[in-house]
């Protein structure tokens, strides 16, 4: 699938700096920054640098370093939060929202990491 990018887009705006970010890690292919409206204790949001609308477009047509960075860039940042399970840690939530059924409000890829505290199960029950 070929989407079109729409660089005023808010995320794009704080990759080009014109937008201030809570930032938490910037690597060669992603950038991580606090929510503005946490839902959570942690709630961090990690996008690809490049231009991409959602996860099948980046799984799609970003290059193998894009991907391997970014992945990188969500272990680093899981990292810093202490919450891996593994290390001790509460464990957390990755969330990406696309399109009209996932409620996507930004068009640029973004992961939501969600922890700090238990979570509850991923959705309501079925209507
Ligand atoms: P979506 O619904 O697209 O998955 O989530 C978009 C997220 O971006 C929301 O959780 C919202 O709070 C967050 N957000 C929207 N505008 C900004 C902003 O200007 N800065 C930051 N840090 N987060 C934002």
């Amino acid at each position: 699938m070929a989407y079109s990018y729409d660089d005023t887009n808010i995320f794009a705006r704080i990759l080009r700096g014109e937008i201030p970010c809570s930032k938490v890690l910037e690597t060669e292919h992603a950038l991580a920054f606090n929510d503005i409206a946490p839902q959570a204790p942690h709630h961090v949001l990690v996008i690809p640098k490049g231009a991409y609308v959602n996860y099948d477009d980046f799984a799609s047509n970003a290059t193998d370093a894009e991907i391997i960075g970014f992945n990188r860039a969500i272990g680093e940042v899981i990292a810093q939060l202490n919450a891996a399970p593994g290390d001790g840690g509460l464990g957390y939530r990755l969330v990406a929202n696309t399109g009209e059924a996932g409620v996507q409000d930004v068009p640029h890829l973004h992961v939501h990491i969600l922890g700090g505290r238990v979570l509850g199960r991923m959705l309501p029950a079925a209507q």
